[in-house]
């Protein structure tokens, strides 16, 4: 049984504590029971970087030697999300991906579609351009999500292909 909170994925910072406090209130709140195996979940995810599948969760789970089942997990992902402290994504893999809110400001994502690499990104034109857009259409913007699938560079020069600025290799 290794109890250390927060772990250390990510290497940076110590996230955890203050969101967990957050995530405890939000239960308490709803009269939700605040057990453990929910403060599991919420550290592993809150205390990590990039996107994390159910099962990248389940893992570290296992490695720290907590065993939280898989409805468990879904659970407290459902109500992270309610309680706007993770964010769902999809990235057309067939299954989800959740990151953290707190601490990690809005952004977009490019995506490889051949190595499946994700690269965030954020873009104070493109902040600006999507309530002109909203404005345009008549919507009063509410949010947005962004996602760019291409080939990374590196899975260009590993193809032969000069990067950058060409046109994206056509199907294979
Ligand atoms: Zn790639
Ligand atoms: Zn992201």
């Amino acid at each position: 049984m290794t109890a250390r909170p927060g772990g250390s994925e990510g290497g940076q910072g110590s996230p955890a504590p203050a969101f967990l406090e957050a995530f405890r209130r939000y239960l308490r709140e709803h009269n939700l029971p605040v057990t453990s195996q929910r403060e599991q979940v919420a550290d592993v995810i809150l205390g990590a970087q990039g996107h994390l599948s159910v099962e990248d969760i389940e893992r570290t789970l296992r490695e720290r030697g907590t065993h939280v089942g898989k409805a468990t997990v879904y659970r407290t992902l459902d109500l992270l999300a309610r309680c706007g402290m993770i964010t769902e994504r999809d990235f057309g893999e067939g299954f989800r991906r959740y990151e953290r809110v707190p601490g990690h400001p809005h952004h977009e994502h490019l995506i490889c579609v051949r190595c499946g690499k994700v690269v965030e990104f954020r873009n104070e034109r493109l902040e600006r351009m999507k309530a002109m857009i909203a404005e345009e259409y008549g919507f009063q913007h509410h949010h947005h999500r962004l996602e760019i699938y291409g080939t990374c560079r590196e899975c260009q020069l590993r193809d032969g292909v000069a990067p950058v600025s060409s046109p994206p290799p056509g199907p294979r």
